[in-house]
């Protein structure tokens, strides 16, 4: 039993320690004006929605007259617009002023999407990925796709993958050496690890006949996690939302449970704490390491996150005139986030194949939280995963690397038009009232930021 004093105090040392390891703001100009229009869009609920609807039709539009007639359309509903908006409208009032801004608004949102997405292949990623890892910083590769609504689309998702697992593989084998991101308590850690929907390996995912979903995916996953072990690889599966939480679960167990995957390869599932019955999951997820999945020779890695839907499960679950499943006080969700990082720190050593933990989060107290249990529990640092969002998290992954900590960044690949859906959401969450992220951004003090939920 760990007393919360301690606790507190060897969190507020490790969170004091990593805010002092984060880089100074670099004052590049193009980085200036994605963060101004996100400031702008933080404090403006209006101007929020127009850049929204804007960001959703830059990839339609046929020409930069075009785009600059989207801008100025959306951003002309915005009853008092703050002075760089009234600029922007003036200038809209020419052909030569319309096509100056175009140029500058579509530079910027390609702009701010490159700051997420860092190639629009695996193979034209590997570059920045190579200089991550030299830099001290894993990485896991997310393809961006299309909603998957044919069999056709689901098969060439499923393609991509397989082509992604190779190319990776391939290619991080010439890395230099990092031992502190290749290796810890249970073993041997791949370099080459690839995240996947399984949304996006079927069209029939869906809450009414979950059984079609988890079958008609049942195959191509099988076949990933062929390719993922013959090449050494980790495969991940993401989460999504409630609606086909149970389906992806009970889809990741099964399938590693078959014998043929007793060996390999490493894999991985998440589990979201903003959802009320998250404990519950968790004791799914811990008996499955104790029994079905009791003899593979990889720990399962569970990814701990807070979720990424909250907004559609309120809608969702208002609709319907359901109760919310998420938690509706933010501090709530952060309360069960560290409660779960607990259990499952605990859980390493409690039999079956056990489990690797990755703490997935841009909160800093949320990260010193798992650092300062592990420590105090007598963990090895090494044994905690810490992971970020490209883009978000790009001062904190180097604060974290700068600790010797271990730190994995989540990377989106694929190109702008399939991108937009992620930039938006990726928006919304960095622009949110409750988001860690704005508060730092507000210059909320470090005494404030470390404070208990
Ligand atoms: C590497 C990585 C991988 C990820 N993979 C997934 C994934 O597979 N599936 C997925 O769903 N998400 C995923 N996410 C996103 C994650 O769920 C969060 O949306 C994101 O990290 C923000 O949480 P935070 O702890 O960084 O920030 P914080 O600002 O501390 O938390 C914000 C989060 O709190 C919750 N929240 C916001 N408002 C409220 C409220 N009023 N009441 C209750 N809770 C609220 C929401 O979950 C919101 O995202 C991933 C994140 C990372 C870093």
């Amino acid at each position: 039993m760990v007393d919360t004093a301690s606790l507190e105090r060897e969190l507020h040392d490790v969170g004091t320690r990593l805010a002092g390891s984060l880089p100074k703001p670099t004052r590049h100009p193009l980085k200036a004006a994605d963060d101004k229009a996100m400031e702008l869009a933080a404090q403006d609920a209006e101007i929020k929605a127009a850049l929204f609807r804007f960001v959703d039709v830059v990839p339609a539009c046929r020409s930069l007259d075009d785009l600059a007639r989207h801008l100025t359309g959306f951003l002309g509903e915005v009853e008092e617009p703050p002075p760089p908006v009234a600029v922007a409208m003036r200038m809209s009032n020419t052909r030569a002023g319309r096509a100056a801004l175009g140029a500058a608004a579509a530079a910027g949102v390609r702009h701010m999407a490159h700051r997420f997405i860092v190639g629009e292949s695996p193979q034209a990623a590997l570059g920045v990925l190579r200089d991550l890892w030299k830099d001290g910083v894993a990485s896991s590769v997310d393809l961006l796709g299309e909603m998957t609504i044919t069999q056709a689309e689901a098969e060439r998702y499923a393609s991509r993958c397989a082509e992604a697992l190779d190319t990776l593989s391939r290619a991080t084998r010439s890395w230099p050496d990092r031992p502190r991101l290749e290796r810890d308590g249970a073993g041997v850690l791949p370099r080459a690890n690839l995240s996947v929907k399984v949304s996006a390996l079927t069209p029939l995912l869906r809450p009414d006949a979950p059984e079609r979903g988890k079958r008609d995916a049942a195959d191509r996953l099988r076949a990933l996690l062929r390719r993922a072990r013959d090449a050494g690889a980790h495969l991940h599966i993401d989460m999504e939302s409630l609606d086909s939480r149970d389906a992806v679960l009970e889809l990741v167990l099964e399938l590693l449970a078959e014998p043929e995957f007793r060996d390999g390869p490493s894999a991985g599932m998440v589990l979201q704490a903003y959802l009320r019955d998250s404990p519950e999951t968790l004791d799914t997820v811990l008996a499955w390491v104790r029994g079905a999945g009791a003899d593979r020779a990889q720990p399962l890695t569970v990814r701990l996150v807070k979720g990424a839907y909250w907004d559609h499960e309120i809608v969702e679950a208002a609709q319907h005139g359901w109760d919310a499943p998420v938690f509706e006080v933010k501090a709530d969700s952060d309360r069960n986030f560290e409660a779960l990082t607990r259990r499952l720190l605990d859980a390493r050593s409690a039999g079956g194949s056990g489990v690797r933990v990755a703490i997935a989060s841009h909160n800093l107290r949320s990260i010193a939280h798992a650092v300062a249990y592990n420590r105090i529990t007598g963990g090895d640092d090494l044994d905690v995963e810490l992971q970020v969002l490209r883009g978000l998290g790009d001062p904190l992954q180097a604060a974290i690397a700068a600790q010797g900590l271990r730190v994995r960044a989540y990377c989106p690949v694929g190109d702008l038009v399939a991108g937009m859906a992620y930039l938006v959401r990726r928006l919304l969450e960095n622009t949110s009232n409750d988001s860690f992220l704005a508060d730092q951004a507000r210059g909320v003090p470090l005494e404030e930021l470390l404070a208990a939920p």
